[in-house]
């Protein structure tokens, strides 16, 4: 392309609430085939809140809301954040968390009150060896099933509650994969959550294909084998764990109230908050650069 087309792609995609990093993106976005997009954030707002909470048998919602809460005081995951002000809404507020740690994809632990508290996924506990009840596991399903996310709470290794927390779809998510569907493009919802989760929203949203249970630390290879046979891949995503996946795609697009790291490592930042900023980003170049050339 030449460079006046450049520059007129580029003014053009400022009106269009899109920032493009340099010219190569736009280059970039012409070719692209599929369009890969992350759950939590980008196609569903990321303020989630705690809709349901089920205690085992002698515990009470005071204790599971003061351990949980503590924990995700560390945290800096949306779904912390729902559980933190659930807990502050409850208990005015939580004692602040010792020694915390975040297992990225699986949850979050530390030491509240001298005891060792783990929060998050099931994965975790089978990993952990931290058995759940069949009672609990009952809620943890139903929960799935509803396309919730469940998060379970373990004090000193004994499963005491679980936590249903849920977000919601982006009104303009169904309209944006729609109109990237009829542009003849593959889209894909790439998540850290479980399936189930994942399921219900891409089916509410109408994207066909799911990756669901892959890890951060896994994106950026979900992205490298989706390139395999010169499929031209986009990523959209917010979070911390995107960035390795928004570097490794052809062209990167970052939310851009998400994570600094999203917005450092993609090629184009929407600020834009209507998601058929993604099309429009993508036709923005087709049309600026077949026109002018
Ligand atoms: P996504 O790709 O949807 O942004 P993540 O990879 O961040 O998801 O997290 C995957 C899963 O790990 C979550 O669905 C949740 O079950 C669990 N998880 C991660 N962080 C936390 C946390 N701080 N508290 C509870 N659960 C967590
Ligand atoms: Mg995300």
């Amino acid at each position: 392309a030449t460079p006046t087309a450049l520059m007129v792609g580029v003014a053009r995609s400022a009106q269009l609430g899109i920032l493009i990093k340099g010219p190569e993106a736009l280059e970039a976005s012409r070719a692209v085939d599929t369009v890969v997009l992350d759950k939590t954030g980008t196609l569903t707002t990321g303020t989630m809140t705690v809709v349901d909470l089920h205690v085992a048998g002698a515990r009470n919602t005071g204790e599971l809301l003061r351990f949980a809460g503590s924990v995700e005081a560390g945290s800096e995951h949306p779904i912390g954040a729902a559980i933190l002000a659930r807990a502050r809404a409850e208990l005015g507020d939580v004692p602040p968390p010792r020694d915390f740690a975040a297992v990225p994809g699986f949850g979050a632990e530390a030491i509240v009150d001298g005891v060792r508290v783990v929060v998050g996924n099931e994965r975790l506990f089978g990993e952990r060896g931290i058995p759940v009840s069949p009672e609990l596991t009952d809620h943890l399903r139903n929960a799935e099933r509803e396309g919730a996310t469940a998060v379970l709470v373990a004090a000193d290794a004994e499963t005491i509650g679980v936590l249903v927390v849920r977000d919601q779809t982006k009104p303009s998510a169904p309209a944006a994969v729609a109109t990237l569907r009829r542009m003849g493009l593959r889209t894909v919802l790439l998540t850290g959550d479980i399936e189930a989760a994942a399921r219900t929203v891409a089916a509410e949203i109408g994207i066909d294909e799911v990756r669901a249970g892959v890890l951060p630390a896994d994106k950026a290879r979900a992205i490298d084998r989706l390139r395999e046979g010169g499929t031209r891949v986009a990523m959209v995503g917010d979070g911390i764990n995107d960035g390795p996946a928004l570097a490794s795609a052809d062209l990167g697009m970052a939310i851009a109230r998400g994570s600094d790291i999203a917005v450092r490592s993609a090629d184009m930042i929407l600020v834009r908050e209507d998601l058929r900023v993604i099309p429009d980003a993508i036709r923005l170049a087709n049309r600026t650069l077949t026109t002018i050339r």
